[in-house]
């Protein structure tokens, strides 16, 4: 009997803005050689430093209502006024592949994926405390005092979501918690969900013998 599960596990990451969670996505694709890591599609003005398809695909809003409109997001949500949503053709063909997919989104487009694929992987990444939280949003100096005050307002709304997630990662240690969530990713490998196929198949096999 063959293992027949290659499929990739989809992991959601999600965490308040100044998490760090895009240092420890950088991490994770450049320590790790299973993972992909997927691009957004965003109505929001790309940040200094930004790349057309590499940070986000960027959209007008027209453009990403059409996506909307075509199905071709997996989820979409709006997040400070902006509207974000992963594409899916990426998503299914690097699943097919073999790849763990991550996809960093933020919590109500995490949930629409749950409730979608329960089999998904949600793990929320937090800083150590408020105070940090706050260091670093001020800290990245790409952000309005207002925009800034509109995170930090957030932050306090998605903390009432994250009982919802599979795992909490508290922030203190870009390496260790990079670590941390390979491990967890790699976990998720051997639960029952994900060796659906070969549950089934040794089933069969000792009923037939
Ligand atoms: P930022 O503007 O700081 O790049 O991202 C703002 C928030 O949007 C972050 O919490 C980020 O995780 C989330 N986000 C990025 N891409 C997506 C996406 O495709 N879907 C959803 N729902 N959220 C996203």
């Amino acid at each position: 009997m063959q293992n027949i599960e290659n499929r990739g596990i989809l992991t959601v990451v999600s965490g308040f803005a100044g998490s760090g969670k895009g240092t420890l996505m950088k991490k994770l694709l450049s320590s790790y050689d299973n993972y992909a890591l997927s691009v957004s599609a965003t109505s929001r003005q790309p940040r200094p430093g930004e790349e057309e398809g590499v940070s986000y695909f960027f959209k007008t809003r027209d453009e990403f209502e059409e996506m909307i409109k075509n199905d071709e997001l997996l989820e979409h949500a709006e997040y400070v006024g902006n509207y974000y949503g992963t594409p899916k053709s990426f998503v299914n063909s690097m699943l097919e592949k073999g790849k763990d997919v991550v996809l960093e989104i933020e919590i109500q487009g995490a949930m629409q994926i749950k409730k979608r694929y329960p089999d998904t992987l949600l793990i929320f990444v937090t800083p150590p405390s408020v105070k940090e939280l706050r260091r670093r949003l001020e800290g990245r100096g790409t952000e309005t005092p207002e925009v800034i005050e509109k995170r930090m307002k957030r932050a306090a709304g998605e903390a009432e979501g994250m009982e919802d997630y599979d795992y909490i990662v508290i922030n203190d240690d870009p390496d260790i918690c990079t670590k941390q969530l390979h491990e967890i990713i790699r976990a998720a490998h051997y639960t029952p969900a994900h060796k659906a196929g070969f549950i089934e198949e040794l089933k069969k096999e000792l009923k037939e013998q």
